[in-house]
C-alpha cells in the first residue's frame, strides 16, 4: 500500500481553535515539550511550535502548530490564521458547556471556510476534572460522529491522551503528496 516509496515524510499545519481559557497552549507545551506549568493563568505569546512525530510505517509527520496568542476572545477571528491548515484541533473544556457550544461555533466556521479535506479533532480538555464534568462524553461523541470528526478526552495536566490526539490526526492526514 506504501507505493515505491519507503517512507514519507509530511509537514502539516495544525492550528488550535476554542474559547479562552480551555487549554489550548497548554495542550501545546505538553505535546511539544513534556511540561505543564499550572501557574502560568494566560497564553504566554508562543504562537508557532513544531513538533515530529514517527508512525510505524515510517512515516514522519512534522506538525507546524499554531496557536492563537488571545485572539480567540475576539468574535471574529481571521481566517488567515487557519487558510492552508490541514488539521484543525477544537478543544473545548469538559466542565464548561459553554466552551463545547464555542467548539461548535469553530466546527461550522471549518466546514464553511476551511481547507475542505482538513481533518478535525474534536478534544475534550481538562478530563482530569471527572468531578466537576458538564459535557457528557456521549453527547460529545455524537456531535463528533455527526461532523465528520473524531472525539478524543485529554488532560494537558496529566498528559492523559495528549499523544495520541496527534497520532491519531498523524493517521488520518491523506497521505498523497499535494
Ligand atoms: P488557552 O486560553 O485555551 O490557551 O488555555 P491555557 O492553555 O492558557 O489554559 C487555561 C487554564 O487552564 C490554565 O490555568 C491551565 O493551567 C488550565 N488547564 C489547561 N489544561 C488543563 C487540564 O488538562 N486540566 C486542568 N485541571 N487544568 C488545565
Ligand atoms: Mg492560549
Amino acid at each position: 500500500n506504501s507505493g515505491m516509496s519507503d517512507s514519507k515524510n509530511l509537514r502539516i499545519k495544525l492550528v488550535l481553535l476554542g474559547d479562552s481559557g480551555v487549554g489550548k497552549s497548554c495542550i501545546v507545551l505538553r505535546f511539544v515539550r513534556g511540561q505543564f506549568d499550572p501557574s502560568s493563568k494566560v497564553t504566554v505569546g508562543a504562537s508557532f511550535l513544531s513538533q515530529t512525530i514517527a508512525l510505524q510505517d515510517s512515516t514522519t509527520v512534522k506538525f507546524e502548530i499554531w496557536d492563537t496568542a488571545g485572539q480567540e476572545r475576539y468574535a471574529s477571528l481571521a481566517p488567515l490564521y487557519y487558510r492552508g491548515a490541514s488539521a484543525a484541533v477544537i478543544v473545548y473544556d469538559i466542565t464548561c458547556m459553554e466552551t463545547f457550544h464555542k467548539a461548535q461555533f469553530w466546527v461550522k466556521e471549518l466546514q464553511k471556510h476551511g481547507n475542505p479535506n482538513i481533518v478535525m479533532a474534536l478534544v475534550g480538555n481538562k478530563a482530569d476534572l471527572e468531578e466537576s464534568r458538564s459535557v457528557g462524553h456521549d453527547v460529545a461523541q455524537a456531535y463528533a460522529d455527526a461532523n465528520g470528526m473524531f472525539l478524543i478526552e485529554t488532560s494537558a495536566k496529566t498528559a492523559d491522551n495528549i499523544n495520541q490526539l496527534f497520532e491519531e490526526i498523524a493517521k488520518r492526514l491523506p497521505r498523497t503528496t499535494p
